[in-house]
């Protein structure tokens, strides 16, 4: 590694860097500039990870909390009692914070009173990975997950800040007196100062072999959300046009938070 947290914050400072962070990346977000979006490096594996989240599949807070607490309690994710402090790495919100780009005009009541799931979206061309000094966030070409190192983020927050979708948290207080219930002890814990968002559960994809054409991940390797989800998500490799989730796109009209930056999101939604 050629550089750790504490080099970087000895030299630079970290409040001076987020701020700073504010402003650069505030240009990479706007519409005008999604072109420099597109200049990311290609996915080049055969497999790139996506997930179609069937909205009106989800009706009781039950669905909602099962899946969150499958993600949360698997990742050791804490729980604080302040918004501020909150770490998110799914969540639910309304419809004009998930999709703020789409007309709200006259919209429907059911889509009003409707919650839409959030979560990192593994976009295709991450900004998020862009201004990340440290390489801390970076996209797996070969599978088209936005990994993060909790070891070589700095707490900079260009990430947080880069991205369009408010995917990403911050630890602000230590969060290991904060996780609740038992620790999962094969997954790490994070500490104060360090970013932290949805992996795609890159983890548990690994437990086994990667499918081949036409094949779907077993149950086990399945996200921790989508096996909760008792079909209400479905998630697969989109480079595979025989996948459930390419079937799925290919028979169903669903849309993409803010495709019009060009970060290309791999969740997406049927509405
Ligand atoms: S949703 Fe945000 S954090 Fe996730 S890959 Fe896209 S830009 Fe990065
Ligand atoms: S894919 Fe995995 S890490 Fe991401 S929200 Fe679902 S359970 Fe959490």
């Amino acid at each position: 590694m050629g550089i750790n947290r504490r080099d970087f914050l000895k030299g630079l400072g970290g409040t001076v860097a987020a701020l700073g962070a504010a402003g650069i990346v505030e240009g990479l977000v706007s519409d005008r500039k999604a072109e420099a979006i597109h200049q990311a490096a290609p996915l080049t594996g055969t497999i790139r990870w996506g997930m179609v989240v069937d909205v009106a599949a989800f009706r009781t807070e039950e669905d909602f909390r099962r899946c969150e607490e499958a993600c949360h309690k698997y990742h050791n994710v804490p729980r604080f009692n302040s918004l501020k402090d909150e770490i998110k790495w799914i969540w639910s919100d309304r419809f004009e914070n998930v999709f703020p780009s789409a007309s709200h005009q006259f919209v429907s009541e059911k889509m009003e009173e409707q919650r839409y799931f959030a979560l990192c979206n593994h976009c295709a061309n991450p900004p998020c990975v862009r201004v990340c000094p440290t390489q801390a966030t970076f996209k797996d070409t070969s599978n088209g997950i936005t990994m993060m190192d909790w070891h070589r983020c700095i707490g900079c927050r260009f990430c947080m800040a880069a991205c369009p979708y408010g995917a990403r948290s911050f630890n602000w207080r230590d969060p290991r007196p904060f996780i609740p219930g038992e620790l999962n002890p094969d997954f790490p814990t994070r500490e104060r100062g360090v970013v932290e968002k949805c992996t795609f559960c890159a983890e548990v994809i690994a437990l086994g072999e990667a499918p081949g054409p036409g094949e779907e991940l077993p149950e086990k390797q399945m996200p921790r959300c989508v096996k909760a989800s008792e079909g209400r998500l479905v998630f697969g490799n989109l480079k595979d046009p025989e996948s459930q989730i390419r079937r799925t796109l290919k028979a169903t009209k669903t849309i993409q938070r803010k495709p019009q930056l060009g970060t290309q999101p791999s969740v997406f939604y049927i509405v």
